[in-house]
């Protein structure tokens, strides 16, 4: 397509011109961007055909098993991408905000790699997808609660009762403040969740007692599940997920506020745990079909992260079996796609 536009562009120099060549060399000048490169216009454009193919999807169903999520209006459609130089990009609903849930797993095992290394999480934890449901608690049992990872519930429980914090109290504002960090402002919690998932929390309290009893639990299990479970409950927008994805494609600093929240050495080990395990049981076809790290969450929302170059989050609370918005998955496969930023997409040198 390109080389027949240039071709073509030869030739009218060469017919309406009689110094055709001295004239060529002028035609050479720098070539408009060809499509699919990361330009204001041709980012805008993908968010809007996005946008426009995929708002009437009315597939999936919001999460039910946690009270409050089934009250939340499941025609919530919001898209953002932020770049690493801290350019906005948004199409939809920005407005609305839902709660974070199981997103949150990156930024609290972010926190725990900064502060203690990167070794804490494979040793205490684990790094490998477990193939099975982010809940399982057959996953745990299989291997005596070793090789699971920080991005299904019983490592993101581990991962939260790691963080360091002499108490609840401590543990809890240190995740908050991650977070909000990442985000760029103030994050609060939405009560309402909170208080829901938290009074029918059998199941993960069951699984931090599992860990404990394998000592794989590294604080008080009915303390660690709580702050896990508020950290759950965090309030966000597409805007802010955008933004603490943009943080980590950014090597952890926040390209809005430029501030440092994390280094290049924990974002560098937080990225393949994304890749691997981010959608739970369905992690193997979305990096399948993007080549990207990502990670969503039962609120609704899923965020993926280009390295270097953009972070991109989309909300839409009616979720697939596995647990993912079905509309999220969507919507970021096409605009990876559109913008041609798979890192496994190669051009062959000629
Ligand atoms: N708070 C939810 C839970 O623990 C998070 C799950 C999710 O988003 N997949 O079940």
């Amino acid at each position: 397509m390109r080389l027949s536009r240039i071709l073509a562009i030869f030739v009218c120099i060469l017919v309406i011109s009689p110094a055709g060549f001295a004239q060529k060399k002028k035609a050479a000048a720098p070539a408009a961007p060809a499509e699919g490169t990361l330009t204001p216009a041709a980012i805008q454009k993908a968010l809007d055909e996005a946008y426009e193919k995929f708002k009437d999807v009315k597939e999936g169903k919001n999460a039910d098993y946690i009270k409050e999520l089934a009250r939340v209006d499941p025609n919530i459609y919001g898209i953002a991408i932020v770049t690493t130089d801290g350019t906005i990009y948004t199409k939809g609903d920005l407005q609305s905000a839902v709660s974070i849930q199981s997103i949150s797993k990156v930024f609290t095992m972010a926190r725990v790699i900064e502060e203690q290394g990167p070794r804490v999480i494979m040793d205490k934890i684990g790094v490998d997808a477990t193939g099975m449901r982010f809940n399982s608690i057959v996953a745990v049992e299989l291997q005596k609660g070793k090789e699971i990872n920080p991005l299904v519930n019983p490592g993101a429980i581990a991962s939260t009762s790691l963080v360091n914090g002499s108490d609840s109290a401590a543990k809890w504002k240190s995740i908050l403040q991650t977070h909000s960090d990442f985000a760029g402002r103030q994050l609060g919690l939405d009560g309402p969740v909170y208080i829901s998932e938290a009074g029918d929390n059998l199941r993960n309290q069951a699984i931090a007692h599992l860990l404990l009893a394998y000592g794989r639990m590294y604080f008080d299990p009915v303390q660690a599940t709580d702050i896990y479970t508020k950290q759950c409950a965090i309030s966000v927008n597409a805007k802010d997920l955008a933004v603490m994805a943009a943080t980590l494609a950014n090597g952890g600093v926040n390209p809005v506020t430029k501030k440092k929240i994390v280094s290049p050495e924990t974002v560098k080990y937080t990225l393949p745990v994304m890749a691997t395990a981010g959608l739970y049981d369905d992690s193997g076809q979305w990096l399948y079909a993007t080549g990207v790290p990502a990670k969503s969450g039962v609120g609704g929302g899923i965020i993926a992260v280009v390295p270097g170059k953009f972070g991109i989050a989309v909300i839409s609370p009616p979720l697939s079996p596995a647990g993912n918005s079905v509309k999220a998955i969507y919507t970021i496969r096409a605009i990876i796609e559109a913008l041609g930023v798979n890192p496994y997409q190669i051009t062959p040198k000629q």
